[in-house]
């Protein structure tokens, strides 16, 4: 899929949250993006009649630009940033339901890590993983590893040739996994830490980097915690993600392993684990102090309620999360999640918003500004999905929305005969080629979100460059 490097311009509609409370259509945008992946301009409604003008004014020609006109039913959206999930489960996705998290984590979920110790399992793999997530229209994804380097470092690879924007984690467990798989000792798992930052590195690719991966605090004895919050220190800008506070089972061995800690989330932060760019998984059970202190680290949660249904985890409060102004972007933790799709976790993100909404006994609070005991808004979700994922990872001036200055990390949305027939958007008598008009474009955004799929995901860019899609050009 390599492409000569050339000017590009989009014609039609585009959609973005912009905040939590807002997204913005504009159903007749013109879009100007450099050879080198950066939107460069960004008109909102032009008249077709006034295309060329409009480009003049920022001193392009269209005789030199690729010219690309949506049709109907077709926009412009960021892609989708996948705040956590696991590339050596999709093999076991969508089995293991029956158990709660330690029990599908020692008969499910290790046992199938453990393969990739075989290398040229692990390419086939990881090769598949890849370009599905990027297909899904996933653009930005933080793939934790297996322990094994040399599988990581084939995946830190992978994404790496196909265009993704990736964290790559190897993942560090040391103790309460199993015999055959199991690092041997802090050290080593340390060392093998220390190697697959260098090797990440030695790629030279902005856009794929390594991020600390302890898998949680039951998986790694104290002195492998101490060590990593010295790699942490000694890279102050490098991201970090690890689970925390899934299930109840999981949360009282934790609290037998460190008694001098008062909750799951002081763990973290008394080996130095928890700061900007600190990415906690599930966070199903925060208490307060735990959620006040996540806040005052400037850490975030990565909301994955496909995963904490399937295993029976329960529901984060991620209204309250967002009302206490913590980060929050999503993630389909496959394989507790059963699909590689942000689609899907929009909808379980909205489906678990309405029941907390539902159960609560009290009614929620008036003020239009707060989120708790409310259904999550459109708006809210697309920017979990986009904006406040890429906020969480430490790129939200980079990606997340269709601006100038920021990478064009993009999809193009069909959701005509194209994709998915079944979603039932008709063009009607008298309306033109681009959708017409905002409520419309909104309407057809709710559909997709709730009923579309990867058919719909038409074309996937990663810094200007095609990296996937149902109908890559
Ligand atoms: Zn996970």
């Amino acid at each position: 899929m390599a492409q000569r490097p050339t000017r590009r311009v989009f014609y039609g509609s585009l959609v973005h949250a912009t905040s939590l409370r807002h997204i913005q259509a504009c159903p007749r945008a013109l879009i100007g993006v450099s050879d080198d992946g950066v939107i460069d301009w960004v008109l909102d409604d032009v008249d077709s009649a006034s295309i060329q003008d409009a480009m003049i004014s920022k001193g392009w020609q269209i005789e030199d630009v690729d010219f690309i006109e949506l049709g109907f039913g077709q926009w412009i959206m960021p892609g989708f940033v996948d705040t956590h999930t696991h590339a050596p489960q999709y093999p076991n996705m969508g089995i293991g339901g029956q158990y709660e998290l330690l029990d599908w984590l020692k008969n499910v979920t290790f046992p199938t890590e453990a393969k990739f110790e075989d290398v040229e399992y692990a390419k086939k793999a990881y090769t598949s993983v890849v370009q599905r997530v990027l297909d899904c229209g996933t653009t930005t994804c933080c793939y934790y590893a297996t322990l094994h380097l040399q599988a990581t470092r084939v995946l830190a690879d992978i994404c790496h040739a196909k265009g993704q924007r990736a964290f790559i984690g190897k993942c560090n467990m040391d103790r309460h996994a199993s015999e055959t798989y199991q690092e041997s000792s802090p050290a080593q798992s340390l060392a093998d830490t220390e190697t697959i930052i260098s090797y990440i590195g030695s790629l030279e690719d902005p856009l794929v980097q390594p991020i600390l991966t302890p898998r949680f605090a039951i998986a790694c004895c104290d002195d492998l915690l101490a060590g990593l919050g010295t790699i942490a220190s000694q890279h102050p800008d490098m991201a970090i993600q690890t689970h925390i506070s899934e299930n109840p089972s999981e949360i009282a061995f934790t609290g037998e392993l460190f008694p001098d800690c008062d909750t799951y989330a002081h763990v973290y932060d008394k080996f130095g684990l928890l700061r900007e760019k600190t990415i906690l998984a599930h966070g199903v059970h925060l208490k307060d102090d735990e959620l006040d202190l996540i806040k005052s680290r400037n850490a975030g949660i990565s909301h994955c309620p496909t995963s904490n249904f399937h295993l029976s985890s329960g529901i984060a409060n991620v209204a309250d999360m967002l009302d206490r102004g913590i980060k929050v972007g999503l993630g389909t933790d496959v394989s507790g999640g059963y699909s590689p799709s942000i689609l899907t976790a929009i909808q379980h993100a909205s489906i678990a918003s309405k029941v907390l909404a539902f159960q609560a006994s009290s009614p929620p609070d008036s003020s239009p500004s707060s989120f708790s005991q409310k259904q999550l808004p459109l708006s809210a979700l697309l920017y979990l999905a986009t904006l406040g994922g890429a906020d969480l990872c430490g790129l939200s001036s980079v990606i997340g929305t269709i601006t100038p200055g920021k990478q064009f990390d993009a999809i193009l949305v069909d959701v005509t005969k194209g994709g998915v027939e079944g979603i039932w958007v008709e063009q009607e008598v008298g309306e033109e080629l681009g959708v017409q008009n905002k409520a419309r474009l909104l309407e057809m955004l709710e559909k997709f979100l709730f009923c579309g799929d990867s058919r719909n995901v038409r074309t996937v860019w990663v810094k200007g460059r095609v990296v996937g899609g149902a109908q890559k050009p």
